[in-house]
């Protein structure tokens, strides 16, 4: 089976390649087919954002896609800044993670989660859909560069270290991306034979 992923993301697309290396499906990814196309992210949660995204593609190329859509949510801000993750400084991901720890700076509760949505749409409307996450806490520096994103200040639970100081090896282990996948190898099968 050949399967689109639908990012522009590279660390995700590797992080994606290598969690679904054993999986049997053939994957391609959106730099493979020179496409730069954004799609605006409209919905109100991850799952809405990932299929709006899988569901894009799929009509676009005719053949199966797996979206993702992920952000980490910070219980002392109402679970901010969620599906605005990427957008929440309106500046890139260094300017992201300054701007999450100077709003948690006074924050007595330090307790983070990531979340990932996985989308696999079908030509004929038919989606897969899973959802996995990692529960941590935030660290009060940046640490590492092993990652992308916000790994510098997470710190899973369990661990004393962030993500971008443990590196793939343990994320792959834990990480909301690798749950996600996990659910979906569950249903490798019929999602191999649909169609
Ligand atoms: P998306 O591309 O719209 O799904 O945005 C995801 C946002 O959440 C980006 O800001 C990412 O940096 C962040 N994010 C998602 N997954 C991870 C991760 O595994 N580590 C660190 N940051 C992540």
């Amino acid at each position: 089976m050949k399967m689109l992923i639908a990012s522009q993301n590279k660390n995700k697309v590797k992080e994606l390649n290598q969690l679904l290396a054993s999986s049997g499906i053939e994957c391609v990814n959106l730099n493979d087919y020179n496409d730069q196309e954004d799609v605006e992210e409209t919905g109100t949660t991850f799952i809405e954002n990932a299929r709006i995204k899988a569901q894009f593609f799929t009509n676009k190329y005719r053949i199966p896609v797996l979206a993702e859509d992920s952000g980490i949510e910070a219980e002392a801000l109402n679970q901010r800044p969620g599906i605005y993750s990427k957008r929440y400084s309106g500046k890139g991901n260094h300017e992201n993670n300054l701007k999450l720890l100077a709003e948690l700076k006074d924050k007595d509760n330090r307790n983070v989660r990531f979340v990932a949505a996985i989308v696999v749409a079908f030509p004929d409307g038919k989606t897969f859909e899973f959802e996995g996450e990692v529960k941590g806490v935030a660290s009060y520096e940046l640490r590492g560069d092993l990652g992308f994103g916000y790994d510098p200040l997470f710190i899973p639970n369990g661990y004393q270290q962030t993500l971008g100081e443990l590196g793939l090896e343990v994320k792959h282990q834990i990480s909301h991306r690798a749950n996600a996948i996990k659910k979906l190898k569950e249903h490798l099968h019929e999602i191999a034979h649909y169609q």
